[in-house]
């Protein structure tokens, strides 16, 4: 792995936001200043591509990125767009997908975060 592409991994992996691809080039570039915005872009769908991360795209926002593999429901805040992890007692949805040969879901709930709600 490149040393730009190891950075950019560190920075989703050391931590569960869920960060868009500006917010990961912001902090990069704290570390590495001559990196350029379009190799942390491509370097995130490298990232995505090889399986090491997941990209979460958003409706009417962009995409974000989470170190998380396995399917998993998310919160979405509606005032600031913030998107974290909802925690989902194991075989919940087992009794509805009985028969069906699911492959994975993507599943958002949206709310107002605590932040937001003041
Ligand atoms: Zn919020
Ligand atoms: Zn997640």
């Amino acid at each position: 792995m490149t040393r730009q592409r190891q950075l950019i991994y560190n920075i989703i992996r050391a931590a569960p936001e869920h960060r868009t691809a500006e917010e990961i080039y912001d902090l990069a570039r704290s570390e590495m200043p001559s990196l350029a915005r379009g190799t942390v872009y491509r370097n995130l769908g490298v990232l995505v591509r090889d399986g090491r991360i997941r990209k979460l795209e958003m409706a009417d926002a962009p995409a974000r990125y989470d170190r998380e593999r396995r399917p998993h429901p998310h919160l979405v805040c509606e005032k600031c767009g913030r998107v974290t992890d909802l925690i989902m007692p194991e075989g919940l949805l087992d009794p509805l997908t009985a028969g069906l040969a699911v492959t994975g879901y993507d599943l958002k709930l949206y709310h107002v975060c605590p932040a937001c709600r003041g």
